[in-house]
């Protein structure tokens, strides 16, 4: 792919500014459609919208990415609509407050968004280390 769009744009004499305009839609189309640099992309392939198959359906994942989520998550209690609202060391484990009442666990993993942390959303008590809180706030200083 990387070949075929250098060998055609060579020929067009593009500005500064209409390559980068160039470079936005490749990644755009191809670079993040496909999960992969142009170089190892067949231009043909591309071309023809083979990711989707002849009916327009996905073709690298057949029936959706949600089957990676149900196969992991086989084992699992899952709980929706439960807001965390704060979450606590305590001996030998975590308590985590929540709108549906308090749960004890061993340990927990926080996979909210940022935006969620920025705005204290969830109260980690003790706070959480210096690093993260300045990941989470690069602007504040935290003494
Ligand atoms: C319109 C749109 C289209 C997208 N399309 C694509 C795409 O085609 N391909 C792709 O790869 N990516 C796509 N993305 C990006 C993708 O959705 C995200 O990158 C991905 O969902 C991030 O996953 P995550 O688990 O980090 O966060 P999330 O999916 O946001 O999960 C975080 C979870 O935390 C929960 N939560 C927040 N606060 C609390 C709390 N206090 N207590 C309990 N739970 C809480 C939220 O309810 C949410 O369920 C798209 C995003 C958007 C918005």
């Amino acid at each position: 792919m990387r070949r075929a769009v250098r060998r055609r744009v060579a020929d067009l004499n593009l500005d500064a500014f209409e390559k980068d305009e160039l470079t936005f839609y490749l990644n755009a189309t191809y670079t993040t459609e496909w999960g992969a640099d142009l170089s190892p992309l067949s231009a043909r392939t591309v071309d023809e919208g083979k990711e989707y198959g002849c009916t327009g359906e996905d073709a690298f994942l057949p029936d959706g990415y949600d089957q990676a989520a149900a196969h992991l998550a086989r084992n699992l209690t899952v709980d929706v609509g439960v807001v965390v609202r704060r979450v606590a060391l305590r001996r030998g484990g975590v308590l985590v407050d929540t709108n549906a009442g308090p749960i004890r666990a061993r340990a927990v993993v926080v996979t909210v968004p940022l935006g969620v942390l920025k705005r204290e959303g969830i109260e980690f008590v003790p706070g959480l280390p210096r690093l993260h809180e300045r990941a989470i706030h690069p602007w504040v200083l935290v003494c």
